[in-house]
């Protein structure tokens, strides 16, 4: 049976004592082969789904957060705070529930998707909306954090990253070896980093013979890195990537160069084509963020990038259900009819 990240790689991830880890099974993830969304791209490449949204709060950050709870726990702290544009709220609420400790979360008010605040709300969290957007509520959290004997949960807390190298080890697991190229939506940058560690952990201990190149995509409104100057008023529609100033910005481009990868944006249009693509050809329904993977992968593919039989892995970091509202935006309206079979037929075609 799966233990969840931490037993189940416990060379990566040592406790001494067993019983302060908080875990709710997080990890696992189906990588799933994504052959109509190739034949659609590019037939010549073989494309991977990493699907994080089946994590137990549907976003990958369980994967930190089971790390960052069990070790606030061990150091016998009994609150963790974070800034959320909603999934690290959602998931921190959990796993203090787990644990058995408060947990406050801050928000920019008005940007965050209805089903993580549900989620939030519905674990027990206290949620504070500020009037402000992401990179003022990490500000505020940053400081309390230091003032008061409360446990940071965001990305700048290093457990959070060193949780979230599961993802790779996984990937490497069930390829066998690791891909030749991983795509993922890059906000605060966390994610790239800490796969970009995880694939180096696993091939310093022999595990994989050769490493992948990281390939990041920022939204257009808020591409940071790819602009290289702070964004003040960042704007997409992919909320959880609508971030500024990026906590992990520097790792994320040491990512990109050691691994020979690269870091680009894409348009909130080429978001949500893809968004619409994946979940329609492939049955995988994400959200808007976790689409800048495989928009990334079409602008990339048209530029060129492939030469042909490589291995794609897309990320997908979170599920679509989180976020309902975008999804019904830009899918076609239910037809409404009378109760009459003829009726029904005749909206059919038939
Ligand atoms: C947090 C998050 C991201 C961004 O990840 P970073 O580690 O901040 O770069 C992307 N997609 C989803 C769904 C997220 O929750």
């Amino acid at each position: 049976m799966w233990k969840g990240i931490i037993r189940q790689y416990p060379d990566f991830f040592r406790f001494s004592d067993q019983k302060h880890v908080v875990t709710i099974l997080e990890g696992n993830t189906p990588l799933i082969p994504a052959p109509r969304l190739a034949e659609k791209i590019n037939p010549n490449i073989s494309i991977f789904l990493k699907y994080e949204g089946l994590n137990p709060t549907c976003s990958f950050k369980d994967r930190g957060m089971t790390l960052a709870v069990s070790r606030a726990v061990e150091s016998g702290s009994k609150a963790v705070i974070c800034a959320s544009t909603g999934n690290t709220s959602a998931s921190a609420a959990a796993y203090a529930a787990r644990a058995g400790i408060k947990a406050f979360v801050v928000i920019p008010e008005g940007k965050i998707a209805l089903g993580k605040l549900a989620q939030a709300m519905i674990h027990g969290a206290t949620v504070i909306k500020v009037l402000g957007n992401f990179d003022d509520a990490l500000n505020i959290v940053k400081k309390i954090s230091e003032d008061y004997p409360i446990t940071l949960v965001n990305s700048l807390n290093p457990h959070r990253i060193e949780g979230q190298k599961s993802g790779a080890f996984e990937i490497c697991d069930s390829l066998g070896s690791p891909p030749d190229y991983h795509s993922l939506p890059v906000g605060n940058a966390g994610n790239i980093t800490a796969y970009w560690a995880g694939y180096k952990a696993y091939f310093d201990c022999g595990k994989i013979k050769n490493l992948p190149r990281m390939i990041g995509f920022q939204a257009e409104g808020a591409s940071p890195i790819v602009q290289g100057r702070i964004f003040e008023k960042p704007e997409t529609i992919a909320t959880a990537i609508r971030i500024g100033n990026p906590a992990s910005w520097q790792k994320a481009v040491q990512a990109r160069d050691e691994s020979g990868g690269l870091i680009d944006s894409v348009t909130d249009d080429e978001i949500l084509e893809a968004y619409k693509m994946v979940s329609s050809l492939e049955g995988v329904f994400c959200e808007p963020a976790s689409a800048a993977s495989i928009a990334g992968l079409i602008k990339k593919n048209t530029q060129g990038l492939f030469n042909g039989g490589e291995r794609v892995v897309c990320t997908l970091t979170g599920h679509g259900l989180k976020d309902p509202d975008n999804a019904i935006k830009v899918s076609r309206e239910p037809v409404t009819c009378e109760p009459e079979t003829k009726k029904v037929l005749n909206v059919l075609g038939f």
